[in-house]
C-alpha cells in the first residue's frame, strides 16, 4: 500500500516510511525507534533526527498516553474543507513520544491531563489515518 492512501487529503505517495500505512490498516499505530542511540519519532522518521543514523525500527505506541493539549479548527484547508469543525490535539506518551492528531468524533468533553488513546481511522472513501480517543 501507498502512503497515497495516508490522511484526508495526501500529498505524498511515496516514503521511505511507507509501511506506517500499512501498518495503520492492520490496526497498528507504529512509529520508528533508532537502533543506534533510541531516538523515537511519532510520525515515523526514516532517518534519525539526533544521530543521523538510516538504522531504524518500528515500536507500537503506548496504548495511553496523556492529552496535552487541543483546540478547535472552525475553518479547514484546502482537503479537509467538509471536516470543519473538527478539534486537533497532542497527546504526550512520555519519553519524548508525542502524537499530533485530531480527536475523534465522538471525543466529547476533552480535559488537559485525562487519559487517550491513538488508534487507527479508515474514512469512507478507504483512506487510512489515525484520530485520538479516550482511553
Ligand atoms: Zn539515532
Amino acid at each position: 500500500m501507498g502512503f497515497d492512501k495516508f490522511g484526508r487529503k495526501s500529498f505524498t505517495s511515496f516514503t521511505k516510511t511507507g509501511k506506517f500505512v500499512d501498518l495503520l490498516a492492520e490496526g497498528k499505530v507504529e512509529g520508528t525507534v533508532c537502533k543506534q542511540c533510541g531516538a523515537k519519532y511519532f510520525p515515523p522518521r526514516a532517518d534519525c533526527a539526533k544521530c543521523l543514523s538510516k538504522d531504524m525500527d518500528w515500536f507500537e505506541l503506548p496504548k495511553k498516553g496523556t492529552l496535552e493539549t487541543f483546540t478547535t479548527a472552525m475553518y479547514a484547508p484546502f482537503g479537509f474543507e467538509a471536516d470543519a469543525p473538527y478539534t486537533m490535539a497532542v497527546v504526550d506518551f512520555g519519553a519524548g513520544v508525542k502524537a499530533f492528531a485530531r480527536l475523534a468524533k465522538d471525543f466529547s468533553d476533552p480535559k488537559i491531563g485525562m487519559d487517550v488513546t491513538v488508534r487507527p481511522l479508515k474514512y469512507d472513501d478507504g483512506q487510512i489515518t489515525f484520530e485520538i480517543a479516550k482511553a
